[in-house]
């Protein structure tokens, strides 16, 4: 992963990571989940008092940890260790040609392509190592649990953060792709120029489906946008043809 150059004039292309570089039936969300409920258990809640948190964070900081650091005092590292870094992501994931061709098809004379992720950078990494994208991404936006405070999507200010550091001042150049839909329009409102919801298709039946529900809600009275609904990562090409070299 590469540092950005100085004057790239490029488009940009943001890809989200959790649930979206892999489908939400691999039950991560969900095995995450329980590590995070026994995390919030260890800090001496109740279950039906951490379930609860564990929701109402999610919801409203879209990250669970920004509220137990904000509430709870709590290392983020030690979380991330013990929830992130303990799962066999190796044995949950895969990796996948069609969705590798898919970032090779990717006109790199005219876009740049990032990772813009709610999870750590060891997390982060390990995802796309395992998926064989690391070396198809010019670079990775994270929550960087290091610092006091660290922002997240959906706060705008992580959106402003991510242009930054990618060295892009225009938001209409900027195409984003994320399963949580409060991203998305977040993303839609710092004026990102085209930003699609991955919702992927049959997926109800799946356990820890609360989390995934949430993030298939709006804000309440979320006005309309021009955010395009994609239910595979290959509808894309269709979604952006601009972007993708001619076939
Ligand atoms: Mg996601």
């Amino acid at each position: 992963m590469g540092e950005p150059s100085r004057a790239d004039d490029r488009l940009i292309v943001w890809f989200d990571i959790d649930n979206t570089l892999y489908s939400a039936s691999s039950n991560i969300s969900h095995a995450m989940g329980i590590r995070i409920q026994a995390y919030f258990l260890s800090l001496d809640l109740d279950p039906e008092e951490a379930s609860e948190l564990h929701l109402k964070y999610y919801t409203q900081y879209g990250l669970a940890l920004r509220g137990l650091t904000r509430h709870h005092d709590v290392d983020p590292l030690d979380f991330d260790r013990k929830c992130d870094g303990s799962l066999p992501l190796e044995d949950m994931i895969s990796y996948d040609p069609s969705l590798r061709k898919l970032f090779e098809d990717i006109d790199r004379t005219k876009a740049r392509v990032w990772a813009l992720t709610n999870a750590y950078r060891t997390h982060a990494e390990r995802v796309l190592r395992i998926l064989k994208l690391d070396d198809l991404i010019d670079g990775l936006v994270y929550c960087d649990y290091l610092v006091k405070d660290f922002s997240c999507k959906p706060e705008p200010v992580f959106y402003e953060m991510a242009m930054k550091q990618a060295g892009i001042t225009d938001p209409s150049k900027c195409y984003f792709v994320d399963d949580n839909r409060k991203n998305v329009d977040a993303a839609c409102s710092v004026g990102w120029g085209h930003c699609v919801h991955f919702c992927e298709k049959g997926l109800e039946a799946m356990e820890g489906g609360r989390i995934k529900q949430i993030d298939d809600e709006r804000e309440p009275g979320a006005v309309d946008n021009s955010v395009v609904d994609v239910t595979t990562l290959q509808e894309l090409r269709q979604v952006w043809p601009e972007i993708f070299k001619a076939s």
